[in-house]
């Protein structure tokens, strides 16, 4: 069964990069240290951070992200004081390298998913991406991770070097018993921006032809796959999670960000000063949220105005819609 997941309104999602330092440098990075830094938050800080997100929801969710989470020694101390504050859910998001022995010093009980970076079906283009022997751990720590009771995810994101392989996931999904898969767009920030969008990112025509049948296929597996809608077309409601929803991308340097598309930019609305949240000035992400295009998503008119088609009287052929608006494709275990 496919359906659009509007974002949630009532739950607050908290994607804490609690470090830069990665062991990988991915051709699609989106860390940018210009607008990131190079810092490793402390124990001390990162709870103090995380009691600021839980005040504002009771059902807030956690994501530990980096740079690469499991470098970070106290990890699993961030782990247990997320739930001792009360997250209602806690993911860690992970290349696979799993350092510092991550899956021994955490249990399933404390994190509800690992979630696992991988994009290629095969060695040759996941490490093409990746990294030289990044496939093959990945694929290791998958394993360690199911075998210890661990709920695991996939995140898959697809760029021109590795849509071929989409389709060739959904074995290596049952093989592997992976509980969730998630489709990414690439993002043309931090890394990849160098690289260039010509060179990364899928065609309108590609997204729509393949993406939507791949996601119905690896969903046959008996899992939930989740892709971003990406396009609209110019009759159908458009929203901006930045005024609707409560997502937080929290970086070391303190920048909240309510909108990942604005990561590459000094744009976030709010900052961590002295272990308090302030509103920074004018102008920031939120002034631009409330800007009405008829292209939609306007951070995407900004920075990413060759994803537009327009007609000959100027207006747009479709519309992009929020980076943040999924579709779900839920496992049936069908044989259609
Ligand atoms: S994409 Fe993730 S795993 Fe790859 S270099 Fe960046 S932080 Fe590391
Ligand atoms: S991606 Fe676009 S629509 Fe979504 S929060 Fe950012 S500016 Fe708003």
């Amino acid at each position: 069964m496919q359906k659009t997941v509007a974002f949630s309104k009532h739950a607050t999602n908290v994607f804490f990069h609690i470090l830069t330092q990665c062991n990988l440098t991915c051709k699609h990075c989106y860390i940018n240290p210009a607008h990131h830094g190079k810092k490793k938050l402390d124990l001390a800080t990162i709870a103090a951070w995380l009691a600021v997100f839980v005040k504002k929801s009771p059902s807030a969710n956690v994501i530990f992200l980096g740079g690469e989470p499991t470098l970070h020694p106290d990890l699993p101390l961030a782990v247990n004081k997320a739930k001792d504050l009360g997250y209602q859910s806690i993911t860690i998001d992970t290349n696979g390298y799993l350092f510092n022995d991550i899956l021994a010093k955490v249990t399933p009980r404390m994190v509800d998913y690992f979630s696992f970076s991988l994009d290629g079906a095969t060695r040759k283009t996941n490490d093409a991406i990746r990294g030289e022997g990044s496939y093959d751990t990945c694929i290791n720590g998958i394993k360690k991770a199911v075998h210890k009771g661990f709920s695991t995810s996939l995140i898959y994101t697809v760029s021109k070097i590795n849509l071929h392989e989409l389709t060739a996931m959904e074995p290596l999904v049952k093989e592997l018993g992976i509980d969730r898969f998630f489709i990414q767009v690439i993002g043309i920030r931090g890394r990849s921006a160098a690289v260039g969008r010509d060179r990364l990112q899928v065609s309108r025509s590609e997204w729509l032809d393949i993406i939507p049948r791949a996601a119905e296929k690896i969903a046959r597996t008996g899992i939930t796959v989740v892709y971003p809608k990406v396009f609209l077309r110019t009759d159908e409601p458009f929203e901006c999670a930045g005024l609707v929803a409560e997502n937080y991308f929290i970086f070391p340097n303190g920048r909240v960000y309510r909108c990942p598309l604005c990561e590459d930019f000094p744009l976030h609305s709010e900052l961590f000063d002295d272990n308090r949240l302030i509103d920074t000035p004018k102008i920031n992400e939120k002034d631009l949220f409330n800007l009405n295009v008829p292209e939609g998503c306007v951070m995407n008119k900004l920075i990413q105005p060759g994803n537009l088609v327009y007609n000959r009287d100027g207006t747009p052929q479709y519309k992009i819609a929020c980076c943040m608006l999924k579709e779900e494709v839920s496992g049936s275990n069908s044989t259609l």
